[in-house]
């Protein structure tokens, strides 16, 4: 179905739409020039494990850090978000996800395709869960959505807990690790035998939420997990 008004601001789409240069890139458009251009789409050069903008490719500081501290090294491998997280793409995503207009995540279909094209074939997709009370609120989760437009089907391997278990009431291995474990694997065909596992979720931050999900994929079997996010902060 053709659509021919921008989704954010639902002005007509003009012009663009029936050029050459529309018709022959395979590129859906979807926003008006102005709100598209607010979009600061990130690419090389970044952080080689969390796509945050460097002068070179090479590793964060921050990630640095993550990879000598004991419980939290080598949980996820790579992280790459599609755009900066910035005052625009605040408002998109809030009006999607605690609004419920659906239809809008739509703008984020062609670059997360891609984007998994480009860096993630052969993974398998996985959306980070929202706990039972959280998805009675909202009513959808918004990592399925964004996973519903990968060019494969997602798994949906994690549950998330309501609330986050007292430390002190884990088994030995969560002392060690030092965490709290909002996440349990939620697999009844059996361990995941070395696959890489991509999480799905919409923003980066610390990228805490991230590893606490790949804790129990890797428990599990799966060889790697990395993360493909809408974006990073
Ligand atoms: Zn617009
Ligand atoms: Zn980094």
């Amino acid at each position: 179905m053709k659509q021919n008004y921008c989704l954010r601001c639902l002005e007509p789409l003009e012009g663009a739409q029936a050029s050459w240069t529309a018709l022959l890139s395979c590129e859906k458009k979807n926003l008006c020039e102005s709100c598209s251009d607010k979009f600061h789409r990130l690419a090389p050069p970044w952080c080689l494990h969390c796509a945050r903008p460097l002068s070179c490719t090479e590793s964060c500081g921050d990630c640095e850090r993550w990879a000598k501290t004991r419980h939290w090294s080598g949980l996820l491998t790579r992280n790459i978000s599609l755009f900066s997280y910035n005052d625009f793409l605040q408002e998109l995503i809030s009006t999607y996800k605690y609004r419920g207009d659906i239809a809008l995540a739509e703008v984020f279909k062609e670059p997360l395709r891609n984007f998994y094209q480009q860096y993630f074939t052969g993974t398998t997709p996985v959306p980070v869960p929202l706990s039972k009370e959280r998805l009675q609120e909202r009513g959808f989760n918004q990592a399925e959505v964004i996973a519903e437009f990968l060019p494969v089907s997602y798994k949906p391997l994690l549950v998330r807990d309501i609330h986050e278990k007292k430390q002190s009431k884990g088994s030995r291995q969560d002392r060690l690790r030092g965490h709290v474990r909002p996440f349990v694997f939620n697999n009844h065909t059996g361990p995941l035998t070395g696959q890489h596992i991509l999480l799905i979720d919409d923003i980066y931050t610390t990228g805490t939420t991230l590893r606490k999900a790949a804790l129990p994929l890797l428990e599990n079997g799966a060889g790697r997990v990395s993360s493909l996010t809408i974006a990073r902060s």
